[in-house]
């Protein structure tokens, strides 16, 4: 298994030349665009690794899954879908058109900047810091791993630079869509955006979801089949934005990407996958993770489709 996946890496690693590192949060044009790296954690524990799979990187965009499954279990679920949609958008993750043209003005699903900023505002805790304590909490419970941190300079450089952010969260406001403090919920996204990652975290939160919610150690249910059901479902048809149709063809599994080069994937009831390549296409995915999963669904035979 090891083997096949420093083949794939090798033969996947030039794609990285066809893409550019996301520049428009500063701090993230730090990266190395040739990395490429992949982590697998099998239902049976096997953990196998290639490429750069020991570089760090911000979770960005992926954390919306996480933040989506901690907002059905603070919320009644009827509540939360009167706020974000469930259906995919057509349009770049930081679009903001449809929130004028929607009847309804709700985002139109919670894998957008829009949603999830509606779905982190959901988040319950008494103070931005009892909320952030919560969150980062329940990331490192899923992932395993008690020692991540939100990366203070992406964080700050998130917030110099999320004007658009900051519009969308306004106007979600202004329409009754979030409740309470903006400021205090664009906070609380930026810093879930910047928490710090390895493709093996991302293997590991992945495995959780394919395994419906349950820690394949210890037996303990982490988050309920339901929930886990509802976040690979938004994954297939939005986790990867306007390419989440063509993803669905040609690898076909569910997977969210993030603009830090991470995509986190899980293989319902088989494996959990964690890749990573800064260097990124024009939708904001990362353009050599795509082959290396294309690659890999088709020698395991992947696709659930
Ligand atoms: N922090 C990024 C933003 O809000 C996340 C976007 C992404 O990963 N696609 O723009």
């Amino acid at each position: 298994m090891e083997n096949m996946l420093s083949d794939i890496i090798v033969s996947n690693r030039k794609h990285t030349a066809n893409g550019q590192v996301a520049t428009y949060i500063p701090e993230l044009k730090k990266a190395n665009g040739d990395d490429l790296g992949i982590c697998i954690i099998d239902k049976y524990n096997n953990i196998y690794c290639a490429g750069d799979y020991d570089k760090k990187f911000t979770i960005q965009s992926i954390s919306k899954t996480i933040v989506l499954a901690m907002a059905l279990m603070d919320n009644e679920w009827d509540y939360v879908f009167s706020k974000v949609g469930m259906e995919p958008s057509g349009d770049p993750f930081n679009s903001i058109m449809k929130l004028e043209t929607n009847d309804t003005k709700i985002p139109c699903n919670p894998m957008i900047n829009a949603g999830a900023i509606v779905t982190t505002s959901l988040i319950k805790g008494k103070n931005l810091k009892d909320k952030e304590e919560r969150m980062l909490s329940f990331f490192r419970k899923l992932a395993k791993n008690d020692s991540l941190q939100i990366n203070n300079s992406v964080y700050e450089s998130e917030k110099l630079t999320g004007d658009r952010n900051r519009a969308m969260a306004y106007l979600l406001k202004n329409d009754g869509i979030i409740e309470g403090d903006v400021n205090e919920t664009l906070e609380l996204y930026f810093k879930q955006c910047s928490i710090e990652v390895s493709v093996v975290d991302l293997a590991r939160i992945g495995l959780l979801f394919a395994n419906y919610g349950i820690d394949i150690e210890t037996g303990e249910r982490v988050i309920s089949e339901n929930i886990s059901r509802m976040i690979k479902t938004f994954m297939v048809t939005c986790g990867m934005y306007d390419a989440s149709g063509e993803f669905a063809l040609k690898v076909g599994i569910p997977a969210k990407s993030g603009v830090g080069g991470g995509i986190m994937a899980s293989v319902p009831n088989r494996m959990g996958i964690g890749v990573f390549g800064p260097s990124l296409d024009k939708k904001g995915n990362s353009i050599a993770g795509l082959k290396v999963l294309e690659d890999l669904a088709q020698r395991l035979s992947l696709s659930i489709f």
